[in-house]
């Protein structure tokens, strides 16, 4: 079975799947992978090459996240180019990862705009984690020493909580009263009886 795990800005996926990872679940973070296949995957080289021009990459072959950055944070057209680009790619690659995870019950795959992007419909299960938007945004500024501003405007970009809620099979809390480790327990305890 193949878990997809999302949930907007700061909300603590990644804090969740080290707790999956100590239940031995092997982990795909997309969005890590995303920039790797960016500069790896052949391919997708040459497409953001062609969109988006050769100085997308420097002289030893490294993405320029700047010069990307600048033209598509506040260029949605650009934005989608560049998803359109880079999703197929990421949704490949953790497939392709997830077949070679022979041993495990089950693999989760961790991506912000796993939804957003259409890509959880190749998930045999979502789980959306929630929290309030006021402590995601102190446990972002904290995170990445941003202003308010910033995590507001990343957050923007993103689909509803509530949008996510509606399509999750599983909803992990994460407003600081509800244990995590409780919630990944229950949440696995029930995947081991589907596989
Ligand atoms: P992003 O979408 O920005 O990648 P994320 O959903 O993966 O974020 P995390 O990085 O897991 O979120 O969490 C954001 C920050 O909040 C991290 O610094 C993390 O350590 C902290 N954090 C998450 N959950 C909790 C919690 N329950 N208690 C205290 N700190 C937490």
């Amino acid at each position: 079975m193949n878990i997809g795990i999302t949930g907007n800005i700061g909300s603590g996926k990644t804090t969740i799947c080290r707790i999956f990872e100590t239940l031995e679940i092997p982990i795909y973070y997309a969005d890590d992978q995303a920039k790797k296949l960016m500069v790896d995957d052949l391919n997708v080289k040459e497409q953001v090459k062609l969109v988006f021009g050769l100085s997308a990459y420097d002289d030893d072959g490294e993405l320029d996240k700047k010069y990307l950055g600048d033209i598509v944070f506040n260029n949605p057209k650009m934005l989608t180019k560049l998803n359109y680009i880079v999703h197929p790619a990421v949704e490949r690659h953790s497939l392709a990862w997830a077949k070679k995870q022979k041993g495990a019950s089950y693999t989760i795959k961790e991506a912000a705009l796993l939804i957003e992007s259409g890509n959880y419909k190749s998930m045999d299960k979502i789980i959306v984690v929630t929290a309030p938007l006021d402590l995601r945004i102190a446990r972002v500024m904290a995170r990445d020493k941003v202003e308010k501003s910033d995590v507001l405007l990343r957050n923007s970009k993103q689909m509803s909580e509530e949008e996510k809620v509606a399509l999750a099979d599983y909803v992990i809390i994460n407003d600081g009263n509800h244990s995590l480790v409780k919630q990944v327990q229950k949440i696995h305890q029930q995947l081991m009886t589907l596989v």
